[in-house]
């Protein structure tokens, strides 16, 4: 599994905290660093593409990858064409899709797109400071079907309220959420991601929020909310798979699904997080070093950092990533990693657990309460 970030974008939308960078200046030394990450890492990339699993997919995030030029699909093409076999992934912004950026799309390999959608409002969009509009958005999706590609992912957010300082009646803005999943399902991807608005402190919406200018919709909202869009995705013959994605039969992601697997990967960019089963290691947020390092070779300052992972912090992240999935984990496994006997029994007893045959899970109605679940284990 392949993950690269494309640390370049237009505009920053309100609620983001992704690395990224406005100024594309830089994506010709980027790309020359990118080529220099790459041959530094070529034995752990070569130790992945020989291992038994099939898991060979490459994702291209960001970021904004569909802002990018040529020369950067032509180092993505050629990953694909060494690394990966099977799902090739790029985020695209609707802004950005053109038949143009679709036939580049299509030379490169990429066979799965996933467009940030976020919604189909334009008051909510504009607030978000996206930089498409709903309009935009189908144009962009009717391109992507157009130019052949039968594999789109379309992004939506939910729990946030678009008027100044959060003022908005909540009956309104269910009825606005209704809409976005009633369009979405008109449209007829093969998957769709559905996010709840957090409040990252970097974040423009997170310095908005620190000044008093924004309310959280309250947690109600949000439930009811969540509450919707597994019903009406589940009726549109969506399968909800994990806390945020659903997907129509066969078309579930399988790279995130291997993250949740805790399968190996290989993140290259700015801000991109490798694994290799007990170690973890991330490139430092910082396009500057990560270019004097790759391109410059200039040694002095490393861009990365990692941590070997102790057995506390793996059982932490097994159950974390196992329970996110809505077929959960296998009941022994979860056995072996818990520690408090108690809280188990609590949750199970009251329902928050699922136990069928082997496996256990947290059911499609506590999945909105799943973190505090994961907590107490
Ligand atoms: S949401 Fe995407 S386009 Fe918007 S700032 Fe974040 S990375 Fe950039």
């Amino acid at each position: 599994m392949i993950y690269v970030h494309f640390p370049f974008c237009r505009t920053f939308c309100t609620y983001c905290d992704f690395y990224s960078v406005t100024d594309k200046g830089k994506e010709k030394e980027y790309n020359e660093a990118l080529l220099g990450e790459i041959s530094a890492r070529k034995s752990f990339l070569d130790l992945m593409s020989s291992s038994s699993s099939d898991v060979k997919t490459l994702y291209v995030g960001g970021g904004t990858p569909s802002l990018a030029g040529g020369k950067f699909f032509e180092i993505m093409a050629s990953l694909a064409a060494r690394y990966c076999v099977g799902e090739f992934t790029v985020e695209v912004n609707p802004d950005d899709v053109t038949p143009r950026l679709v036939s580049l799309l299509r030379e490169c390999g990429v066979n799965r797109v996933s467009m940030g959608v976020q919604s189909f409002n334009d008051v909510s969009l504009r607030w978000m400071n996206r930089r498409h509009n709903s309009a935009g958005a189908i144009r962009a999706y009717r391109l992507l079907r157009e130019g052949g590609f039968d594999n789109i992912s379309l992004d939506l957010i939910f729990g946030y309220d678009p008027a100044p300082s959060g003022t908005s009646d909540e009956a309104d803005l269910l009825s606005l959420w209704r809409e976005d999943l009633t369009r979405i399902i008109s449209l007829e991807p093969e998957h769709i991601s559905a996010y709840q608005m957090g409040i990252e402190a970097e974040s423009l919406l997170g310095c908005r929020a620190q000044r008093g200018e924004y309310n959280e919709p309250s947690d109600e909202l949000c439930a009811a909310q969540y509450e919707m869009l597994q019903q009406m995705l589940e009726y549109a013959g969506y399968c909800q798979y994990e806390i945020s994605n659903f997907a129509k039969k066969g078309f579930r992601s399988k790279h995130n699904s291997a993250y949740w697997e805790r399968v190996p990967y290989i993140g290259l960019g700015p801000g991109a997080h490798s694994f290799d089963g007990r170690c973890r290691m991330w490139n430092l947020s910082d396009i500057e070093r990560y270019i004097a390092y790759y391109h410059y070779n200039d040694h002095s300052v490393l861009p990365f950092e990692s941590e070997e992972l102790d057995s506390e912090d793996i059982r932490v992240e097994t159950i974390m990533l196992g329970l996110r999935r809505c077929e959960g984990m296998e009941l022994s496994v979860l056995n072996d990693l818990v520690s408090d006997r108690e809280s188990f029994n609590r949750l199970c007893s009251c329902g928050a657990l699922a136990i069928e045959g082997d496996r256990v899970f947290i059911p499609k109605e506590r999945l909105f309460v799943s973190d505090s679940v994961i907590r107490e284990l």
